[in-house]
């Protein structure tokens, strides 16, 4: 399929402040749009950046058909533009599709429409180190229909955010708290999917972590509230003696890219990587008896965040509040060295 492009005449870029971006407030000048209707997606678009044209009756806004990705672009010389893993974050948006009854999207058209998209855009690929160009793709149900029912009509949209470094001012480790009375997702539910219902679904209980002090909710599991399944919008990591411990995928943790990353590199590093339930008894007996080193969250936005401070009812774990440990440090710079460009990707990540 032809993506036909529809070039702005009146390009933001230079009102933009390249050196003081705050996360998802800027847009690029233009993006993709792609319409489902009478059973199959029709060519998609790149067209101007600005508002869409939808009926208050639209179904998305009433029983949630909506999806989405998160990735990035990155700089690396004046010829090269680096996308991290984009086959994955596709198969992953129709792993979404499919668990909410949407139809999925053609891998050449979602890797083509980005990389027509970003090139036109590839100025606002910020060129300072560590700096970004945050890409969403994302989904809806469109039809104008009052029905619990699935839509028949849907659209796609891919918009580009310039972005910061995540740690501009350097590491800072982030305080968690388990929640006594709420869950992220449950088996068998939609946590396995990059939904947006699970997103509204955690910001209250995300707000009275912070109420309390807290950057985020370390998320247990539904059934037990013993098992630990991820923090905030990100997967952890757990380094324990000499092994990298993290949950496994159980159904409603959220198969990050990045925790793939970590898993595949710290194999590479000759670490014995365990996927399998965690839980946070075991976490809080292996900090008492000196065994846990180290604990990271792993996400696109930030890379590798440090854990600080864990609590859980009346115990605290403590790590080193200030600073990132080694294992996870190491990781962040291979992680980010690969993006970059400034060290060989010998997994064939980017693209
Ligand atoms: N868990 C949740 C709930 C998330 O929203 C994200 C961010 N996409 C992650 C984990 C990390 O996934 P990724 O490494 O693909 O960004």
């Amino acid at each position: 399929m032809k993506i036909s492009i529809t070039e702005t005449d009146q390009s933001r870029i230079s009102e933009v402040d390249f050196n003081h971006l705050q996360f998802g407030r800027i847009f690029s000048d233009h993006m993709l749009e792609m319409v489902y209707k009478d059973g199959q997606w029709h060519e998609p678009k790149i067209i101007p950046y600005g508002p869409i044209q939808f009926t208050p009756s639209m179904q998305a806004l009433h029983y949630g058909q909506a999806i989405f990705e998160g990735m990035k672009a990155y700089h690396v010389d004046d010829e090269t533009l680096h996308l991290f893993r984009p086959k994955d974050h596709h198969q992953r948006l129709n792993n979404s599709a499919r668990r909410l009854c949407m139809p999925e999207i053609d891998e050449q058209i979602f890797i083509e429409g980005l990389e027509e998209l970003i090139s036109l855009d590839h100025q606002w690929v910020p060129k300072q180190h560590g700096h970004a160009l945050y890409v969403r793709p994302f989904m809806f149900a469109a039809e104008e229909y009052l029905a619990a029912k699935v839509s028949k009509e849907y659209r796609f949209y891919v918009i580009t955010s310039p972005v910061a470094a995540y740690y501009s001012e350097g590491f800072n480790p982030v305080k968690l708290t388990t929640s006594e009375k709420f869950v992220r997702a449950v088996e068998g539910g939609t946590g396995e999917a990059k939904a947006a219902g699970n997103y509204a679904a955690s910001f209250l209980p995300a707000q009275n972590a912070q109420k309390k002090g807290f950057t985020q909710v370390i998320w247990l599991d539904a059934k037990e509230k013993r098992f630990i399944e991820e923090v905030g919008t990100m997967n952890i990591f757990f380094q324990i003696d000499e092994k990298l411990v993290t949950p496994k995928l159980s159904g409603s943790v959220l198969p990050g890219i990045t925790r793939r990353s970590v898993i595949e590199i710290a194999k590479n590093w000759g670490t014995v990587v365990e996927e399998r339930r965690v839980g946070i008894d075991e976490i809080i007996e292996a900090h008492k008896s000196g065994r846990l080193k180290e604990v990271f969250g792993s996400g696109t936005a930030a890379v590798i965040s440090p854990v600080g401070v864990i609590q859980h009812g009346d115990e605290t774990i403590r790590l080193d509040e200030e600073k990132i440990g080694p294992f996870a440090k190491k990781m962040f710079a291979t992680i980010t060295g690969i993006q970059y460009g400034k060290i060989d990707d010998p997994f064939g990540w980017t693209h």
